[in-house]
């Protein structure tokens, strides 16, 4: 599922009400580091469209625009979320393009909350890693504890090691959204690791953690989904020790 207009929406859930959304990748295409077998936006190879990044400038016109468009029709906006085609802190513009997107937020829509989904990759730049700390959410991504297992789920391009954005995370010293994907692949399955997830989630003492499986079509076709009550089973070590857990089905 392409988003393709850098801001789009608000579409509206029941998790983050009006919410309006910001695809920091090319229009057509899309662009990550990571190559998840449960991708929406399909597999990488597929998706070579374009590769024209959207500028800070561009972001803070199209922004503006539909803040006022928004505001001038009196549509509520209650988030603001950067989860594109691909990978946000790809983007070079990304420190400056969340520095202007909380100027407009404090102007337009004060009370809205500002998101960034991530695969975390980045978050060893500074830049990427102060820009991360300022918004409400960073919504970071781990989905298993090792390289060989990330390999399994993530396909990560070279040069990706947990260890060291386990090290990275441990900066934001409890002040992000630990984000997991549970699900079944042909030969493996979260539960395999989620002994090991959890030590992580112990180390890293993220402020909430939020797992999550597999909802539409995805890139790998032998993907299988957890139940609700299948997740909370897995987690609930964690849930007795008191850590905040969104299980989303
Ligand atoms: S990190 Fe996100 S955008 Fe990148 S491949 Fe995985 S699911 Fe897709």
């Amino acid at each position: 599922m392409m988003r393709e207009t850098t801001v789009f929406g608000p579409i509206f859930s029941r998790r983050l009400g009006s919410s309006l959304g910001i695809n920091l990748l090319p229009q057509e295409g899309k662009l990550c580091n990571f190559d998840c077998v449960y991708c929406e936006c399909g597999w990488n190879k597929d998706g070579r469209g374009d590769s024209v990044l959207p500028s800070a400038r561009d972001v803070q016109e199209a922004l503006e625009k539909k803040l006022q468009d928004c505001a001038l029709e009196g549509t509520p906006i209650d988030s603001i979320t950067f989860s594109g085609d691909g990978e946000p802190t790809l983007n070079p513009d990304f420190p400056a393009i969340i520095d202007l997107t909380l100027a407009l937020r404090d102007r337009y829509y004060p009370s809205a909350r500002v998101s960034v989904l991530s695969n975390a990759t980045r978050i060893g730049q500074e830049g990427v890693f102060e820009a991360l700390r300022k918004v409400d959410n960073a919504i970071l991504k781990i989905d298993a504890p090792t390289d060989a297992q990330a390999a399994l789920v993530n396909r990560p391009a070279r040069g990706y090691h947990v260890a060291d954005v386990v090290e990275a995370l441990k900066r934001f010293e409890g002040q992000f959204v630990l984000q997991t994907m549970f699900v079944r692949g042909p030969s493996w399955a979260t539960e395999d690791w989620v002994e090991g997830w959890m030590d992580l989630v112990r180390e890293l003492g993220p402020r909430e953690v939020m797992v999550y499986t597999i909802d539409r079509e995805t890139p790998m076709k032998e993907l299988r989904k957890y139940s609700v009550e299948e997740m909370r089973a897995l987690v609930q070590p964690l849930l007795e020790e008191g850590y905040q857990i969104q299980i989303k089905g």
